[in-house]
């Protein structure tokens, strides 16, 4: 076990020189080397399809090494750690590591480790709230032909807004963050989102009329369904087999695609995807990743030809889904994508999760 300090912190954050965040910039992507492993320490996890051991929460996983690294890194898939093999923090390790508590490794501060862990929960959350809100700017600005003038800016004013608030938040000291009425942060910006995507998919040329699908997707059978435009945010499309499905423009955000069939599927331009979604379910050389997520590593064994099934009825159950900020959003984060002073395990970068944690 190492004493010595990480590199120097980060000016904190904060202000008009952060807004126009994008999901692409460096601080909502990974750096396990500055991080002190807390995604393998902080949450906990039990025994399911996603995790074959149990962990509490705030005590470090078996397979972490005194180095902080993972000593099963190479082979998480294969040995049932399916639920690290897709989790990203979105940059909150190395917030909460080197800025909230100013490179103080829990290990040798263990006064400051329980703060640490609840802090990275709550980091976790507001980064990944920046991620959907530079991602609804961006494409906002890059609709802007489509879109009436007045509705999409004054939903680009309290995008950044809310933008600048969250950045300030990811600045602040630990107590500050922990008193911070999170549930409150999550509506706010659960609002701006649903309005942005709704905005969005009405400008979406060529789309059918959206429907509105039921919660419970699971294992539903929609392989060649035309859900172009379509509102699937917080669905639960575990098992779900989109083989060949338009998905072009739909809202994913926070759909739970553990297991999905995603092969032959159009993701292109399909809103508030992140790269766990796709890391967490199927797909080949014949679906579509909307940019700029890629297809995950282990979708390139060879193309297996999507069937021209049919489209089935589609379930219609008018719902209220409100989707956690997380995908798959059935508790807390889920681990991250395999430490070893890097990101590991898919072919590009991106961000996301998976899969409970308790
Ligand atoms: S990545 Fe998963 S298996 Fe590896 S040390 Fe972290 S929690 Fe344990």
């Amino acid at each position: 076990m190492s004493d010595e300090p990480h590199p120097p912190a980060p000016g904190r954050p904060g202000g008009p020189a952060e807004l126009g965040l994008t999901p692409a910039h460096p601080r909502l992507a990974a750096d396990c080397g500055s991080c002190f492993a807390l995604c393998c320490v902080a949450p906990g996890f039990a025994t399911s399809a996603d995790f074959p051991i149990s962990k509490p929460p705030g005590t470090p996983c078996r397979h972490l090494s005194a180095r902080l690294d993972c000593s099963v890194h190479d082979e998480l898939r294969p040995r049932g750690f399916r639920g690290c093999a897709v989790f990203d923090c979105f940059g909150a390790g190395q917030q909460v590591s080197q800025v909230t508590f100013a490179g103080r490794d829990w290990r040798t501060h263990p006064a400051d480790a329980a703060r640490m862990f609840d802090t990275f929960t709550v980091m976790r959350t507001l980064h990944e709230s920046l991620h959907h809100l530079g991602e609804a700017r961006a494409r906002l600005g890059e609709a802007h032909a489509r879109l009436a003038d007045a509705d999409r800016a004054g939903l680009l004013a309290e995008l950044d807004a809310t933008t600048a608030v969250t950045v300030t938040l990811t600045g602040a000291d630990a107590d500050t963050l922990l008193a911070a009425d999170l549930p409150a942060h999550r509506r706010a910006v659960h609002g701006l989102l649903t309005r942005a995507s709704a905005l969005l998919r009405a400008g979406l040329i060529g789309a059918p009329r959206s429907r509105t699908l039921g919660v419970d997707l699971v294992g539903a059978r929609l392989a060649g369904a035309d859900l172009r435009g379509a509102e699937l945010a917080g669905r639960l499309l575990i098992e779900a087999d989109l083989r060949g499905a338009e998905l072009r423009g739909a809202d994913l955000r926070g759909a739970d695609l553990r297991g999905a069939d995603l092969r032959g599927a159009d993701l292109r331009g399909a809103l508030f995807v992140v790269q766990a979604q796709l890391d967490a379910a199927r797909g080949d050389a014949t679906t579509t990743a909307p940019a700029p997520l890629t297809r995950p590593v282990h979708w390139a064994a060879p193309p297996t030809p999507a069937p021209p099934a049919p489209a089935p009825p589609i379930p219609a159950t008018p719902t209220s889904a409100t989707p956690a900020a997380t995908p798959a959003a059935t508790g807390k984060p889920a681990m991250r994508a395999g430490r070893r002073r890097g990101r590991a395990g898919r072919s590009g970068s991106g961000s996301g999760s998976s899969s409970s944690l308790s």
